[in-house]
């Protein structure tokens, strides 16, 4: 996952009613704020300037050449000078990839002195993107509309997450999801449409049996492994019976084959993120939960127990924080821990905890886990560090795909001493009661996507490119309030269609 290979088209809206000198100064303006923006070190992506638009057919030829070009993640619009919006409709409803608006103007401040007609006819920006606005809202476009001067910090850090979230967009067109065993038996919220995901997503899900993968674990050699269980003596601190010479090292060794076995099958299948079920690993030694752990670390979204939508999610975010501090993970609410103002949940999966996410160094560790046909498993024992992220959740509503976001506070745990597994314990925010509270009305699933690099502003780009509901737990937030939102989203969303 490289940023370089990818780029945003900046496109300026004009007309030729003041002739043609002041489409070369509109020009001439455009070039310079590019380069300004890609100048300013705060944008992830490559700006690329497309020219001036002065007509129906230059507009269309614009957006059908983005509709085409596999680097061109999605493409910024701004209208220098007033650009009557019917010229814009074909291509705008021709145009498949996320849209920004962005509503700037390059004078920063009204030259007050020397203002005249010619300044006027130039700096249209406050009434032609008032027209643009019209039109892109009367075609029901999903786009982000930022506004602010285009040298300001603010304007850019909008436009980078806007970046991030196309990145992971046009990432999820190409993903593929590989399921080792269908969801588990009888769970209802991981499951869902998976035609209705790769129409609306992009994602495509595909089953492996487990026996598929069994063969690419046992070809892995002595040689391969030896290796990796350096890497892994770099990395984590080892529970003595773990260790070389322990009595449970055989099992650290199985797991790194199946690490490596479980990455070879991946890439050859040109997927990036998987499923697993402990209920599905004849021919395994253990449930892939040290596995997953380890390839989470590395970017493969992951779902336990054929959880597909949190495991498409987990890539999702992994791809929109490159290169931003924090990390992100598979999680599941785990245990309540009833504590007035306090009060959290205690997030955990049996194994499968990104470390990532660790306050210090994993150790790595071997329990016997009953479940299933899960066996004595290699897992890596930590707890999260401290700070605010945000965890996350798509829900199938038959009619739509939901998602849900909620701010959290990840808070220091007390010691698990029996419990050996990774974990994180937080507050929903605003507090336990309301967060809770609007996760389960909202239909929230037990199973989320965390991230600590992460904000709201990410998930809203997201809902508003899928074009997917979103609900936003956070400090705002009441149950009153919330339960209205989802009501007039039941309204929304069945009307929607008929509109577009
Ligand atoms: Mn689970």
């Amino acid at each position: 996952m490289n940023y370089n290979d990818f780029e945003v088209w900046f496109v300026t809206g004009a007309q030729l009613l003041y002739g043609g000198d002041a489409v070369v100064a509109v020009d001439a303006h455009s070039t310079e704020m590019v380069k300004g923006l890609n100048a300013s070190g705060n944008l992830p992506v490559n700006v690329v300037y497309k020219g001036t638009a002065n007509s129906a057919s230059e507009v269309s030829d614009i957006f059908r050449a983005a509709n085409g070009d596999t680097k061109c993640i999605g493409v910024i619009t701004w209208m220098h000078t007033f650009s009557p919006a019917k010229m814009w409709i074909h291509g705008l409803m021709d145009f498949k990839k996320p849209l920004l608006h962005l509503h700037t103007q390059y004078n920063e401040e009204i030259p007050w002195d020397t203002m005249d007609m010619d300044f006027m006819n130039l700096n249209q920006s406050a009434h032609g993107d008032r027209e643009f606005g019209f039109i892109t809202s009367r075609l029901r476009k999903p786009r982000k509309v930022v506004v602010g001067y285009w040298k300001d910090k603010n304007t850019h850090a909008k436009i980078a997450t806007w970046m991030r979230v196309s990145v992971a967009c046009a990432d999820a067109q190409n993903m593929r999801i590989i399921r080792f065993g269908d969801n588990m038996n009888n769970v209802a919220v991981t499951d869902g449409d998976k035609v209705e995901a790769e129409i609306r997503l992009g994602y495509h899900v595909d089953n492996a049996p487990i026996a598929k993968l069994v063969p690419f674990v046992e070809a892995v050699t002595e040689t391969e492994i030896d290796a990796l269980i350096a890497e892994y003596e770099r990395l984590y601190d080892f529970a003595p019976d773990a260790a070389k010479g322990g009595a449970n090292h055989q099992y650290v060794r199985d797991a790194a084959a199946q690490e490596i076995g479980l990455r070879r099958f991946l890439e050859e299948k040109g997927a990036v993120a998987f499923t697993t079920s402990f209920d599905e690993l004849e021919g395994m030694k253990q449930l892939m939960g040290f596995a997953s752990q380890r390839l989470m670390a590395e970017g493969y979204g992951f779902g336990a127990e054929g959880d597909w939508k949190t495991a498409a999610l987990v890539r999702t975010m992994w791809v929109m924080a490159q290169g931003l501090p924090g990390g992100c993970s598979f999680l599941e609410d785990y245990t309540l821990n009833f504590n007035g103002a306090k009060s959290s949940i205690l997030q955990a999966h049996m194994l499968e905890v990104n470390p990532e996410i660790a306050a210090k160094k994993p150790r790595l560790e071997v329990h016997y886990l009953g479940i299933g046909d899960s066996g004595t498993c290699a897992r890596l024992v930590f707890t999260a560090h401290e700070g605010a992220g945000i965890a996350c959740t798509i829900v199938d509503m038959g009619n739509r795909f939901r998602m849900i976001a909620n701010t959290v506070e990840v808070i220091k745990p007390k010691a698990l001493p029996k419990l050996p597994v990774a974990s994180a314990l937080w507050i929903p925010q605003p507090n336990f009661e309301v967060g809770a509270g609007a996760w389960i009305t909202a239909g929230g699933t037990h199973h989320s996507s965390f991230s600590f690099a992460l904000t709201t502003e990410f998930m809203e780009d997201y809902a508003e490119i899928a074009d997917i509901e979103l609900l936003v737990i956070d400090k705002d937030t009441t149950i009153r309030n919330f339960k209205q939102d989802i009501r007039n989203n039941e309204v929304y969303y069945m009307l929607n269609k008929a509109l577009r």
